[in-house]
């Protein structure tokens, strides 16, 4: 057993975006930081798979954009001196529904194969979504106002997405219209998710200007952030157990096997919640917050991504991405970014249960049949594939939190806040799960939290 002491330290726990910001900011506070990270590798849920393909193709399994709203998100990638691209705006939507690839635009509108009332065929597909969803919008308020949650917004926390929009009117084939898509990738779907969640998330991935991603790979970001925390950093090593009492705290590791011990003054747990209920706690953590971290839920994904000979759809009609209604839910052309290849890879986004069931051993076949059955022509230039679960990541046991109705509001406060010594950041203690966004914001939080009760 190995015996360390970092005497008035921080350790930050988990090197994604929450950890190295964490990091960054308290080390230009003049804190003594350190931070540990189980894998060997910054970044967490930004990654960017490297070695499965041919041509130095490489594929995003998690953060894919960064939204022109994301004011965080831009000035870290601004001070780490990534490039950014702007992703393109498709002037037609394909959808794969019933079957069918229908191809709609808004010089010709899609005569969509679902029952819809005479007034939603008139409004098309943007018209539905702007009626229904627009109020929604609206009332989720502004959570970064003092007032907030308004009693809109606790209204909507407590009816699921389905219900919301029944609500507004929509009718069953609206409805499985609009879920078609992202609307689906929140926690198990529309059924189940908050609506409240549902709506705040879709503001998080809309916005009037250009969403952008990193010229060369999303994990430019952690990476480049990451070297400039340099040695303060320990890759390899889990966080196992915390003991905790007024003169500071005891924190438990693996590495390669081995055991040893680091004290400081206080940590940061900046690892998801569905890690956090691994770690062992002594004395434990209180009632309430243990339920927290015990029920917050995660959303499965799954990404099977193919590799192509060429990139045979640069000949269909504007192909970057179809919704579709199978179980390999979303498909996009991964490498529009990446010209140095005549080959492609064609990546699909499945979540909840569909993206479980593809995760299953053995059903990888299934969803490159999927794919195939939406662009035939891949059967020609197929090469091999790769699937990734986040499920299985077992530094993550999920994709991102999602909230049942009447969890959100109630259950944020409790997982953000301090206990004694102890810190958590992480997007899932943020309005945000699932944004890069939430995760920075989650880190400045607790950093202020520490500035605010300083006593070192
Ligand atoms: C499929 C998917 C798609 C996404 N798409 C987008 C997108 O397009 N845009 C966007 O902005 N965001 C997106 N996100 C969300 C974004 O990736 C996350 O919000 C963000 O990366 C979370 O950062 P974090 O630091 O909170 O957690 P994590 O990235 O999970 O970091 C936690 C770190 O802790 C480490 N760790 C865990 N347990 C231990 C332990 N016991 N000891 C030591 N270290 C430990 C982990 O290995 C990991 O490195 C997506 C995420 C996924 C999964």
């Amino acid at each position: 057993m190995v015996i360390g002491r970092f005497p008035e330290s921080i350790v930050v726990i988990g090197a994604g975006m929450a950890g190295l910001v964490c990091t960054l900011e308290l080390m230009k506070q003049g804190y003594n930081v350190r931070l540990f990270e189980a894998t060997n590798r910054p970044g967490g849920r930004v990654y960017t798979m490297r070695d499965q393909f041919a041509d130095g193709m490489y594929c995003e399994m998690g953060a894919a954009f960064i939204g022109a709203h994301h004011f965080l998100t831009l000035s870290y990638a601004q001070q780490a001196g990534v490039q950014l691209i702007n992703l393109p705006v498709p002037n037609r939507r394909l959808t794969y529904i019933n079957g069918r690839l229908i191809i709609d635009s808004p010089a010709e509108p899609a005569r969509w194969p679902v029952s819809l009332t005479a007034e939603e065929r008139n409004l098309g597909y943007a018209g539905i979504l702007e009626k229904y969803l627009n109020p929604g919008l609206k009332a989720t308020g502004n959570p970064f106002l003092p007032d907030w949650p308004t009693k809109q917004a606790i209204q909507l926390d407590s009816m699921t997405m389905e219900e919301y929009l029944k609500g507004q009117g929509a009718s069953p084939g609206a409805i499985k219209l609009s879920e078609i898509g992202y609307m689906q990738m929140l926690g198990d779907g529309i059924r189940k998710v908050s609506a409240l969640q549902r709506l705040l998330d879709l503001k998080m991935a809309s916005s009037e200007g250009s969403a952008q991603t990193i010229a060369g790979g999303m994990d430019q970001l952690p990476k480049k952030l990451a070297l400039t925390i340099g040695s303060n950093i320990s890759y390899g090593c889990a966080a196992t157990h915390i003991e905790h009492n007024n003169k500071g705290v005891t924190i438990q590791f693996t590495k390669s096997g081995e055991v040893f011990t680091i004290y400081c003054d206080r940590v940061i747990m900046a690892i998801p919640s569905t890690v956090l209920r691994t770690i062992h706690f002594s004395p434990p953590l209180t009632k309430e917050k243990n339920d927290a971290i015990q029920n917050q839920l995660s959303t499965s994904v799954t990404r099977t991504v193919v590799q192509s000979r060429t990139k045979f759809w640069k000949n269909l009609s504007s192909f970057t991405t179809v919704n579709t209604d199978l179980k390999i839910g979303w498909l996009y052309d991964a490498t529009f970014t990446q010209t140095t290849s005549r080959r492609g890879l064609i990546c699909s986004y499945s979540s909840g249960e569909a993206a479980r069931e593809i995760a299953r051993a053995g059903n990888l076949n299934a969803a490159v049949s999927e794919i195939k059955q939406v662009l035939p022509e891949l059967s020609y230039n197929y090469e091999g594939a790769a699937v990734f679960s986040w499920d299985h990541n077992p530094y993550s046991r999920g994709a991102y939190a999602w909230y049942r109705p009447k969890q959100m509001i109630r259950m944020i406060p409790t997982l953000s806040a301090q206990q004694d010594s102890i810190y958590f950041a992480g997007d899932d203690t943020s309005l945000f799960p699932g944004w890069i966004e939430g995760a920075i914001s989650s880190a400045l939080r607790t950093v202020n939290q520490i500035i605010a009760g300083n006593s070192i």
